[in-house]
């Protein structure tokens, strides 16, 4: 190791959406944090703040106030008011109304490279974070009294040492890897094919969600009376999904989707993500913890993954500011946010893996249990409030953020 090797409070691995959220909310805090990204926050390259926009549910919204970051955020946003649930050619339904619950909004729709320029310059204002990029991970050791980071910035290799390591770097974690952290993964042999669309109709800020016999698709409403789209596709499907011109596109999707927003006029580039759901075996060792994607890789049917990973950033951060004078690397310390995160992590990753099993399936009897399921969702109010809870981000014990409130 270099004798005078920096040394951090905190280095978090990945300045994606849920390392920068991370980073965000620990601002101003008296921590020397350091930031690792490898790929600059405004390059067309950057996996995360790439061509998608991004559900954020409204107990996200609660986070960012507590950040302090949400006037920001929601310049950003376009509010979701309605959603409105089908099964193609089927009975069952579901509607949620953000007014019949007494919320403002059930939801926002951002642009994943308008959250990237934010993050971007957010950071910048914290004389307390350094943004290391572009700079890869490279291998990592961790000690009883810290634990030393190897990275490449400009083809040099360079050694910082720190208390905390956070693995915010997706889902191929390096840090996962380098830590001998074992996961699984399960292949949804499915893509998500992702646009912009351009309506015939006023979207009137309502989000879809439909199950097609191939595969459920997402119209959420954005900026300039667009929609955005997340069509799942069997990947045996996808190159011709990918290869049809904008007409077939349009017409194939206006077969699924039908008429409820008039005629599609206009689709933007599209882009296709391979699906699978990954879960890390261990969330936390002694002087490291992991989050967002590199914890936990979700379907995005119900828009769960990083509305999910803000809220292991929100446990995360209070548990660091609360630690004080403790060592914040320290197992009994990590072990409350890994504590405090099973419960939800759990829930949601249920949830959303059983809906891709139960809507991907066309056995009559799971199709009429489906239809009905959806049906009782809409009409027993009990049933609808504590499955929108959960899905909002509002159950269970909140951090202060979560609660809209500062750390401190
Ligand atoms: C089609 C699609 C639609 C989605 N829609 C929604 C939605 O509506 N709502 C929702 O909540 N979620 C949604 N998600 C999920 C959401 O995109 C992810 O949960 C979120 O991006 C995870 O963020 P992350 O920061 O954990 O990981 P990532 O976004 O993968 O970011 C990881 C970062 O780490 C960096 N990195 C990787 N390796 C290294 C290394 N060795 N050294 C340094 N840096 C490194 C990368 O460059 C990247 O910037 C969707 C996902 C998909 C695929």
């Amino acid at each position: 190791m270099e004798k005078n090797a920096p040394h951090y409070d905190l280095l978090i691995i990945g300045g994606g959406m849920v390392g920068a959220s991370l980073a965000c909310a620990l601002g101003n805090q008296p921590l020397r944090i350091g930031v690792i990204e490898a790929v600059p926050f405004r390059s067309s390259s950057q996996p995360s703040y790439d061509d998608r926009s991004i559900a954020l549910a409204y107990g996200a919204r609660k986070i960012f106030e507590g950040m302090g970051l949400w006037p920001q955020v929601k310049a950003i946003a376009t509010p979701i008011n309605k959603i409105h649930v089908s099964d193609r050619g089927h009975f069952g339904a579901m509607r949620m109304d953000a007014a019949h619950q007494g919320y403002p909004a059930l939801g926002y729709v951002v642009e994943n490279r308008d959250l990237g320029q934010l993050f971007a310059k957010q950071l910048a204002s914290f004389s307390n974070i350094e943004l290391i990029c572009p700079a890869q991970l490279k291998n990592l050791t961790i000690t009883a009294d810290d634990a030393t980071v190897v990275i490449e910035r400009d083809g040099e290799v360079e050694t910082l040492t720190t208390r905390l390591i956070v693995g915010a770097d997706g889902g191929r974690s390096a840090v996962r890897q380098l830590s001998g952290i074992s996961h699984t993964s399960d292949d949804y042999h499915q893509n998500a094919v992702i646009a912009n669309i351009t309506p015939g109709r006023d979207h009137q800020h309502v989000a879809y969600e439909r199950f097609t016999d191939s595969g459920p698709l997402a119209l959420l409403p954005m900026s300039d009376g667009r929609c955005s789209l997340v069509w799942t596709v069997d990947r045996d499907k996808v190159d011709d999904v990918m290869a049809w011109d904008d007409e077939t596109f349009l017409a194939r999707l206006q077969e699924r989707f039908g008429m409820r927003l008039g005629l599609l006029q206009k689709t933007g580039k599209r882009n296709a993500y391979p699906l699978a759901l990954v879960r890390a075996d261990e969330h936390i060792r002694p002087r490291l913890a992991l989050i967002g994607n590199a914890a936990h890789v979700l379907h995005p049917i119900a828009g769960q993954g990083f509305n999910l990973g803000i809220r292991d950033v929100a446990a995360l951060a209070q548990v660091i500011v609360e630690a004080k004078d403790n060592d914040i690397g320290a197992l009994s310390v990590l072990n409350q946010y890994d504590q405090w995160r099973k419960h939800d992590q759990a829930c949601v990753t249920n949830l959303t893996d059983g809906l891709v099993r139960i809507f991907s399936n066309q056995i009559a009897p799971l199709v009429i249990g489906r239809n009905s399921s959806l049906l009782a969702m809409d009409l027993i109010p009990p049933v609808k409030r504590a499955l929108m809870r959960q899905t909002m981000g509002l159950a269970g014990k909140l951090p202060r953020l979560a609660r809209g409130i500062p750390l401190q």
